[in-house]
């Protein structure tokens, strides 16, 4: 991998080396992307797609980074970054929209021509391409009644128009996940609306998240999907798990289904926090939680040498001990 290649065949794209991703993630965590790279074009994407895959590069797909946790020894290789891929265009009842654009933008733009049914998406903060690889929800609403059509570009370099049915859509899931293509373009479907009573909704809406969510500290929304039959935040915090804190990340205060980076926390803080509630949870209540969350990336070299040693020490204390209980063989 030459990074001075990929800038020299791609003079017009914003290309940031060894960039930190804790700068872009909404948990303020991760280590560095070797290359992030901000295109602005579906073009753009499928070029750089193209080029990289000749190259032999590992790519990862960033939308808004609200709902990662990128390890703390960063990504290796490309990471493109679709933020800068954002217009959006409306015409009549549908929205036509570059999947870098902000949901929370989309959902006001809707507003402002009358159009509802983005309502409930207000205050999600992800891209629109994030937001149909993960089938985004709120209050009732999921994106997947919205979509009219996904334009994808295969990880082979090709691009497909997907309709509605053909996105497997289902709760917090597309058929992305599996694929892993890439959304590049999405159209949305809305119906004419009243502005008042569509600002209502949302102005409700809005009130009910700053409430009950710790929109005051980084975070990556819900941690957890809602296991059937239970609520995740009930579980943590009937378990007394509500408060913990890891590090730097604490299981919040105001929403036990939230980890909150209160002081410098790391991604390791995180997901050692995330494998303490699975634990305990599956052991008090016999509830396997599964995350909402995607944790990607490497671990940091020290934090693997770290615990590594830490396993050594560990082994070498518990031989020691044993060895003034039994004599010491070949076999212990
Ligand atoms: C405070 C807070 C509140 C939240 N509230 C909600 C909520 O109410 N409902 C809800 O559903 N979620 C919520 N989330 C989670 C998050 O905003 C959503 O999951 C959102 O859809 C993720 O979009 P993103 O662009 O940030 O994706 P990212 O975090 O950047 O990526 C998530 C996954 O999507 C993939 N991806 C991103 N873009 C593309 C693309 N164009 N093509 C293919 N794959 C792609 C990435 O590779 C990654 O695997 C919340 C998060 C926060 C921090």
């Amino acid at each position: 991998m030459n990074i001075k290649k990929l800038k020299k065949n791609f003079p017009n794209v914003n290309i940031k080396e060894n960039e930190p991703l804790a700068h872009y993630t909404y948990t303020k965590t991760g280590g560095p992307a070797d290359a992030l790279i901000f295109p602005k074009t579906k073009e753009e994407v499928q070029k750089l797609i193209s080029w990289l895959n000749e190259e032999n590069w590992p790519v990862t797909i960033l939308g808004n980074a609200s709902n990662l946790i990128v390890k703390d020894g960063g990504i290796r290789g490309a990471t493109i970054i679709l933020t800068d891929m954002n217009q959006i265009v409306i015409k009549e009842d549908t929205i036509k929209v570059l999947t870098g654009a902000a949901l929370i933008e989309v959902s006001k733009r809707a507003y402002q021509s009358n159009l509802t049914g983005l309502e409930f998406a207000c205050g999600i903060p992800g891209s629109i391409g994030g937001a149909v690889y993960m089938n985004a929800g709120a209050y009732g609403g999921e994106v997947k009644e919205v979509i009219k059509s996904v334009t994808v570009l295969t990880r082979e370099g090709h691009i497909i128009e997907r309709d509605n049915n053909d996105m497997d859509f289902s709760y917090r899931h597309s058929k992305l996940q599996e694929t892993d293509e890439i959304a590049l373009e999405v159209v949305f479907e809305l119906k004419k609306g009243d502005a008042e009573e569509i600002k209502d909704r949302m102005d409700e809406l809005t009130y009910l998240r700053t409430s009950k969510q710790p929109l005051e500290y980084p975070s990556c929304g819900s941690v957890f999907k809602r296991p059937t039959g239970y609520f995740t935040g009930k579980l943590i915090q009937e378990a007394g798990l509500q408060g913990l804190k890891w590090g730097g990340a604490q299981i919040s205060t105001k929403h036990a289904g939230f980890i909150v980076n209160i002081d410098n926390a790391t991604a390791t803080d995180y997901i050692e926090l995330i494998e303490h509630i699975k634990e305990v949870i599956l052991e008090k209540d016999g509830v396997q939680l599964e995350t909402e969350v995607k944790i990607i990336g490497e671990d940091h070299p020290v934090a693997v040498e770290s615990r590594d040693n830490l396993m050594k020490k560990a082994a070498s204390t518990f031989h020691a001990q044993l060895g003034k209980i039994l004599p010491l063989t070949e076999d212990n």
